[in-house]
């Protein structure tokens, strides 16, 4: 199977050499609005046809090299079609901001620390950001695609599509369970073979996001065209970091763990009883956390590792006994956040409960489909609830690529 991914690397170059690709990237910006003129009024949509009217002018008018002319022309036909797919048929492509597409190994390559690139007057080559670029250098696994140069804020930036080859470990080959119960006290609860939970904690998160909060009221009731302006300059701000923290958490659970091991997450798809079981005032806050986010991430993360992702049923999660599988209401003292099992008296912090649960049903997961029998026949007696948790299909982790903003699914229409 193959996961394709964006690395984002900074390129250094010197003053000379910033003038010339800025000129190349302006040069060849300015060709695919030429080019786009030419598809927008024709209507031409075949790459040869395209070519064969604009690389003369694109040649001459914007000096740009042969193999960048063609390149111009996949870029344009490459928005157009994104377009159509998207229904904006009749919309021409503008290139305002200077960009620069290039193909692997013709027009641009990378060593362990260099980058080398061709520009309109001749190639040239530069040092980048090769922290954590490292692993893409194994032949075996990664191959690099085509690439982008982006100017912002007057540094260069190099986009890599990458794509690696991953083997989700079979069944019969996973060693080790770990179970993820996502909420509001913790991000992340993890519980796993080796017996011990790990809580990764939601309070810095939970402030951060009430200060986001208070401070868009705030600019909304203002009302003016920069507070407006400010306005989306915080909602950005606040989606970097959001993405960051989902980051760094989804590298920490998966960097943890051996290769053929089994996430078990909730599968948050159907999200009502997550609303339900969070406070009014909390819903901001920790329900619209992008939590799809966080779990397209770890899919990606664990397979590129050998690991593989499960998406269980959610219900009776934090209410089950997971010594003796008593599923009760009042097995859970909120307040206290405390468990006591009203059936074996099993006791423990409520917040690991989840988590516990979750690495109950994949070993649940396993056994069944192993055998292709329920397993765990005494915990299933005990639990008529959970037989029918485990008739639920299980989604096994599945990378959908979106483009929305992070909060793909949003929980707070509940
Ligand atoms: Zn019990």
């Amino acid at each position: 199977m193959e996961l394709i991914k964006t690395a984002k690397l900074q390129i250094y170059l010197s003053e000379e050499d910033k003038a010339l690709v800025l000129a190349s990237m302006r040069a060849y910006s300015a060709a695919c609005d030429h080019i786009s003129e030419y598809i927008f009024t024709t209507g031409d949509r075949s790459q040869a046809s395209v070519q064969r009217h604009t690389y003369a002018d694109v040649r001459t008018k914007y000096g740009l090299p042969s193999q960048m002319a063609c390149n111009a022309v996949r870029t344009v036909l490459g928005s157009y079609r994104a377009n159509a797919s998207n229904g904006h048929k009749a919309v021409k492509c503008r290139y305002v901001v200077p960009q620069l597409t290039l193909s692997w190994n013709r027009d641009y390559s990378l060593t362990g620390d260099k980058f080398s690139v061709g520009t309109i007057s001749g190639r040239i080559k530069a040092g980048y950001s090769s922290c954590g670029m490292e692993k893409y250098f194994v032949k075996e696994k990664y191959r690099f695609g085509a690439a982008k140069m982006v100017y912002k804020h007057g540094k260069f930036f190099l986009h890599v599509s990458v794509t690696c080859e991953t083997e989700e470990p079979e069944n019969c080959d996973i060693r080790n369970v770990v179970g993820h119960d996502r909420g509001i006290r913790f991000l992340v609860a993890s519980y796993g073979s080796n017996g011990k939970t790990k809580f990764y904690s939601g309070k810095a998160v939970k402030q951060k996001r009430a200060h986001y909060q208070a401070l868009r009221r705030e600019l909304q009731q203002v009302g003016t065209p920069s507070s407006r302006r400010r306005l989306k300059a915080i909602g950005q701000r606040e989606n970097r970091w959001m993405r960051d923290v989902d980051h760094c958490i989804s590298k920490a659970l998966v960097e943890s763990e051996p290769a053929g091991t089994l996430h078990v997450l909730e599968d948050l798809t159907g999200i009502r009883h997550a609303t339900e079981r969070v406070r009014l005032k909390d819903r901001y806050v920790s329900v619209s956390w992008p939590y799809f986010a966080l779990e397209q991430k770890l899919v990606y993360k664990a397979r590129e590792r050998g690991q593989k992702v499960i998406f269980v049923d959610p219900r009776y999660t934090s209410q089950t006994c997971p010594k003796c599988g008593h599923v009760a209401k009042n097995n859970r003292n909120k307040k206290l956040h405390a468990f006591t099992c009203t059936n074996c008296g099993y006791t423990s912090n409520d917040d690991r409960i989840g988590a516990m649960n979750l690495y109950r049903m994949g070993i649940e997961y396993l056994v069944e489909s192993q055998t292709g029998t329920s397993g765990l026949r005494g915990a299933q007696s005990a639990v008529p609830q959970c037989s029918a948790t485990a008739a639920m299909p299980i989604r096994c982790g599945s990378v959908q690529r979106t483009t929305g903003q992070p909060q793909a699914r949003s929980f707070m229409a509940e």
